[in-house]
Formats: C-alpha cells, sequence, structure tokens
C-alpha cells in the first residue's frame, strides 16, 4: 500500500480516498486464480438482478428461482442472495475455468472488490466516498506490480451506475421511517420483492392490472417502463416510496381521491 493512505482512527483500517493508490492485479497466471468464487457469501441489490438476468437473457422470476435464495433482513424486509452450486467447493454457478460467465454484468461486490465501501451516515449525506482494502489472505493480486488510484479502479469497474441506482434503493432501505420498524405484513412482503427484485413480474403486474389507471403518470414514462428496464426500475423505487414510507413520489388520479375519500367517508 502506498504511503498516501489514511489511517481510520476508530478502527486501524486504512481508509482510502478517491485520489489515493492500491496494488492489484487480478489474471488467470495467479494460482489463486476462481478460488474467491467459491463458498462465499453474495447479496445481490435489485440493479444486481437486472443486470444478471439480461446477461444471461432470462425473466426475473426464472433468474431467482434458479439461482438465489431469499433472507429478511432486521427491517422484515426481503434480500437477495446468490446460490453457491451443491459441488464440493461450493462454488458460484457463474465461475468457469476461464473465469467469471458473467464478467461484464457481475454482481457489484464482485466488480468493486477488493475494495470496500467505508460509510457512516455522515459520508454520506457529505456526497463523500470512502474504501478501504479487504483482507484476503489467499488472494495473490495484492503481489502484483500493477497500481490504481481509487478514482480510477471505480470507473473502470463501472460501479457509478451500480452507486447511482442504489441511493434510489437505500433511499427506501435507510430512511429513518423504517428504522425502528418491523414489517410483518405478507403482502407488503411480497410486494417489496416483486418490485425489487422481480421486476418482469413487476412490469407484469403495472401493465396488466387496473394499475395505471390509479396514478398520474407521465405518458412518455408510460411507454419507456414497456420496455425499459432501467425506467421500469426508477418507476418501482418511486412506488415503494409511495406505498412504504409515505413519500409523495407518485401521485393517485384525482377521481381514485374522490373515490377514496367517498370509501372512507371522508369529506
Ligand atoms: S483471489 Fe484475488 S487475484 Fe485471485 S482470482 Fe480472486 S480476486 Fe483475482
Ligand atoms: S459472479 Fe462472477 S465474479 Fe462473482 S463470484 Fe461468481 S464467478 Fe466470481
Amino acid at each position: 500500500m502506498e504511503n498516501r493512505t489514511i489511517q481510520s482512527k476508530n478502527q486501524g483500517l486504512k481508509v482510502l480516498r478517491p485520489e489515493d493508490d492500491f496494488r492489484f492485479s487480478c489474471h488467470s497466471g495467479l494460482d489463486c486464480f476462481t478460488q474467491c468464487c467459491r463458498n462465499i457469501n453474495i447479496f445481490l441489490t435489485p440493479y444486481d438482478i437486472l443486470r444478471l438476468k439480461n446477461e444471461l437473457e432470462i425473466a426475473s422470476y426464472e433468474f431467482l428461482q434458479k439461482y438465489t435464495f431469499t433472507l429478511v433482513d432486521h427491517n422484515g424486509l426481503p434480500v437477495v442472495a446468490l446460490k453457491m452450486e451443491d459441488d464440493e467447493k461450493k462454488s458460484c454457478p457463474f465461475v468457469g475455468s476461464q473465469g467469471c460467465k458473467v464478467y461484464p454484468n457481475r454482481p457489484w461486490s464482485c466488480r468493486i472488490y477488493p475494495l470496500q465501501p467505508e460509510q457512516t451516515k455522515m459520508t454520506e449525506k457529505a456526497g463523500k466516498q470512502y474504501y478501504s482494502i479487504m483482507d484476503v489472505p489467499f488472494c495473490l493480486g495484492f503481489q502484483e506490480k500493477n497500481s490504481f488510484a481509487v478514482k480510477e479502479w471505480i470507473q473502470e469497474q463501472d460501479i457509478p451506475i451500480y452507486i447511482e441506482m442504489e441511493k434510489l434503493f437505500k433511499k427506501i432501505t435507510m430512511n429513518e421511517f423504517l428504522s425502528d420498524k418491523k414489517i410483518k405484513n405478507k403482502k407488503i412482503q411480497e410486494m417489496f420483492f416483486m418490485a425489487c427484485y422481480d421486476l418482469d413480474r413487476f412490469r407484469r403486474f403495472v401493465f396488466e392490472s387496473s394499475f395505471l389507471k390509479q396514478f398520474d403518470i407521465d405518458k412518455d414514462e408510460i411507454k419507456k417502463m414497456k420496455h425499459d428496464d432501467v425506467a421500469l426500475y426508477k418507476f418501482a423505487m418511486k412506488w415503494i416510496e409511495f406505498g412504504l414510507i409515505g413519500q409523495q413520489e407518485l401521485k393517485l388520479k384525482p377521481e381514485v381521491i374522490v373515490t377514496k375519500k367517498d370509501e372512507l367517508g371522508i369529506k
């Protein structure tokens, strides 16, 4: 590690600023090649799933069923993890002798390695990003000569789009409204799962139910959501914000508000 790194006072970690350098190179000539793709926990973000299911050219529900399992976090919200193979080494389903078979669309945690974000609420609020180097003793990539500045690595690994998409998701999961709540309602958990992770099913829900009759949505946005997964993902995040934490990211149509008020006896 070069001397431009700074030491965290709290944990003795090397905390790297965007301009700091680190030494690393990963290639098939190393004895450890693909060792890191076995027996690991990889939690998938909604955007990871969007990219992976498109890489594999399968629907989101097929991807979820074949390659993942679901857990529930401390807020009662579902989280999705990659299912390792049932072989001796518990290999990632996407690892092959030549490396990662989904490389252009590999998950966020694989592409950012060996960096890991060192985030606090303060750094997040200030829009600053710091990283540290993961401690993986068997990884020989740290002994290679190549060095990168953190900011260079982030760009090269195509991380900014992942950060941008994850921000929308974190706006929900990190919202203070949820901090002391535990969602137990199965219907809410299912809706959250569908909108975040099962995008193709969410598209059917939007376009094949009375959904669009209820909300005031821009015609161009509707048109885009029909075929564009990123547009649909952005809309899904707005819908969850609206439904789960009461943010006015979406507007109900005036006639729907009148009907709802009538139902509730509100004048
Ligand atoms: S262990 Fe490190 S160097 Fe080896 S393949 Fe994995 S990331 Fe690359
Ligand atoms: S997705 Fe690719 S890089 Fe990530 S663990 Fe699996 S094979 Fe390795």
